[in-house]
């Protein structure tokens, strides 16, 4: 509820403040129980930034965000501990995130060693279980990372991030950095395991089509705040908000014979989110834009199960 994350930029010669990069600014929504919640935008729209702050690696500005009736921003230190097992966060870059100097089965085993009292045979098991359960051979448990493909280094980092059995992964860009043809061997992955564990997932992508055929709903941002959200097959046949209408048109078909959608390009840039547009954040790149909007911030209103962010909505 309400979660913001601002961040001081020092810059200058005396590392004088000068100025707050809101990278979250006030964004409320609702996460339901084993969906898949797609938070799309640019990059530099603040949707990293969100993940890791909904799992305290961030520590947000302001705001709550309730979780199994506690809310995780005020958690302590112990019940913090705890919640390392129940949140977990799977990474874009497989590889920077893996231990180089560390064997496979170290790295799965590494959060168990950390937060569980468990001996090494059971350990071992857990770890076979695993990696079995990602599409690992056991024969690669004592092999380092560089020895592994980009998308098998992904599915160490699943694995490891599954070793505690959590509630709610955090999926930051996890196919983002792998080949298009590998893309859809992680996402099948990621839907099984969480048939499997019932999981929960956030998942922050920029790409559109990746999104589309796995979430269930989607929320988008630019600037720092949640511009649309809605059910995911709703929201790209009928956006409510301009920018969704843009980044779904700008966004590659998957199918090649589909009849080509109206082309329809963005003007400007990103504007800085140092210094993000007075009234509607939206306003400089949008081709619909009125005096309001350059004056006035849109609140987001609801519309059945679905909300936008903007004073004249798509019809
Ligand atoms: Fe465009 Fe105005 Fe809507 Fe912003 S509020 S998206 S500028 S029409
Ligand atoms: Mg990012």
């Amino acid at each position: 509820r309400n979660v913001k994350k601002y961040f001081p930029v020092e810059k200058g010669l005396f590392g004088k403040k000068t100025g707050t990069v809101h990278a979250v600014d006030d964004i409320s929504f609702d996460i339901h129980e084993k969906e898949t919640l797609a938070i799309v935008g640019e990059s530099g729209c603040g949707k990293s930034t969100l993940g890791r702050t909904l799992i305290r690696l961030l520590d947000a500005t302001e705001g709550s965000a309730l979780f199994q009736g506690k809310d995780v921003f005020k958690l302590s230190q112990h019940e913090l501990r705890q919640l390392r097992k129940e949140m977990q966060i799977i990474f874009q870059d497989p590889f920077a995130s893996l231990n180089p100097r560390m064997k496979v089965s170290d790295i799965i085993a590494e959060p168990l060693v950390t937060h569980e009292t468990i001996g090494r045979k059971e350990r071992e098991d857990r770890v076979a279980e695993l990696m079995e359960q990602v599409g690992l051979r056991k024969a690669y448990s004592s092999r380092y990372p560089h020895m592994f493909s980009g998308g098998q280094r992904q599915r160490i980092g699943i694995a490891r991030a599954l070793a505690l059995h959590p509630k709610f992964i955090v999926c930051d860009e996890p196919v983002s950095a792998l080949d298009v043809s590998i893309q859809s061997q992680i996402i099948n992955l990621l839907q099984k395991l969480q048939e499997q564990n019932h999981l929960t997932y956030l998942f922050i992508s920029h790409d559109l089509s990746v999104v589309r055929y796995f979430s269930d709903r989607i929320g988008v941002m630019f600037l720092g705040k949640m511009m649309e959200l809605g059910p995911t097959e709703e929201v790209y046949r009928h956006p409510l908000h301009p920018y969704t209408k843009f980044l779904i048109a700008a966004a590659p078909v998957p199918d090649p014979h589909a009849r080509h959608q109206e082309k329809l390009i963005l003007e400007g840039d990103i504007p800085s989110p140092l210094r993000p547009p007075s009234g509607c954040r939206f306003h400089t790149r949008c081709p619909y834009v009125k005096d309001i909007c350059r004056s006035q911030e849109p609140q987001i209103q609801q519309i059945d199960d679905r909300s936008v962010a903007c004073h004249f909505p798509l019809e």
